[in-house]
């Protein structure tokens, strides 16, 4: 299926591991070309397998939390490159920041890491989405629908991320630019394997997780969540915008208790 991606423009956030990695390359395999915003620097095996796809994309080190950086990278990149088609707001991460120990100002510089880059980068480029009637793709977490119970900042961020993908789509339809959210449950990525070692038993812990995630008992994988990106980026879903969807093996929908 050609994904008619070819030669479009696409941010990435986050975009050099992960998550954010697997959309990178999938983009990459549908010729389109990924300008990733990443913190780290490309990791070598991460560069192999990007080069063996294109040659034409961009790896832009910032760290998004000094946020006015943003918009002169997307002026440049729109000036060097003529068009910005997509935005993939994918950075983030889970800091565990609870509701008895947290004060409001750590609550606060929490919200700014995971939520103020998803609409600076977006508002930095809605003119140049606008003239490409362009898509735009938001990474949120189930916490942001079921809670977590230690995690405040994080779930408020996720879920205003999904506040967010609705509001655009509202405000961008006479554009005929579209607005789409992919809600992630469980899916193995570095961040993932990292956390998962701060357990005593690392193996243990990762079956109890497995165990309760309803279609066959295992955790999503990077390629099921960049699949589902590029066909909502893609013009492939002209009609598809304001959506939640679920890339989580039925999590969040489907009883738990189910074995
Ligand atoms: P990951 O493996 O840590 O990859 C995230 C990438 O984003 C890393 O390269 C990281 O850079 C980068 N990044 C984070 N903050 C940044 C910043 N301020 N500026 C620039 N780059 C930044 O994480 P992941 O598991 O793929 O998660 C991707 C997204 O999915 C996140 O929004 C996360 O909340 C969401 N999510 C993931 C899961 C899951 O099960 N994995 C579940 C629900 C939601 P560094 O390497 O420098 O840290």
């Amino acid at each position: 299926m050609d994904l008619q991606l070819k030669g479009k423009v696409v941010f990435v956030t986050g975009g050099g591991k992960g998550i954010g990695g697997g959309i990178t390359l999938a983009l990459a395999r549908e010729g389109a070309i990924p300008i990733v915003l990443s913190r780290s620097a490309i990791l070598p095996e991460f560069k192999e397998e990007l080069e063996a796809l294109t040659q034409d994309y961009e790896f832009i080190q910032i760290d998004l939390n000094e946020t006015d950086k943003i918009q002169p990278i997307v002026d440049d990149v729109a000036k060097r490159r003529g068009a910005i088609y997509g935005i993939v707001n994918n950075a983030g991460a889970n800091d565990n920041k609870d509701l008895e120990t947290t004060s409001w100002r750590d609550f606060e510089k929490s919200l700014h890491e995971n939520l103020t880059h998803y609409y600076e980068l977006v508002h930095a480029a809605v003119q140049h989405l606008k003239a490409s009637q362009g898509s735009i793709l938001n990474i949120s977490s189930k916490t942001a629908l079921t809670g977590q119970g230690k995690t405040s900042a994080y779930a408020a961020a996720k879920g205003a991320i999904l506040g967010l993908t609705r509001e655009w789509a509202a405000a961008l339809a006479k554009d005929h630019v579209r607005s789409n959210a992919i809600v992630v449950s469980e899916c193995w990525t570095p961040l993932y394997a990292n956390w998962i070692k701060t357990f005593e038993d690392p193996e243990a812990r990762k079956k109890v997780i497995a165990d309760k995630i309803p279609f066959e008992q295992r955790f999503t994988s990077v390629e099921e969540i960049a699949d589902m990106a590029v066909f909502l980026l893609s013009p492939l879903s002209s009609h598809t915008t304001a959506q939640w969807v679920f890339v989580d093996g039925g999590y969040v929908h489907l009883d738990r208790a189910l074995s």
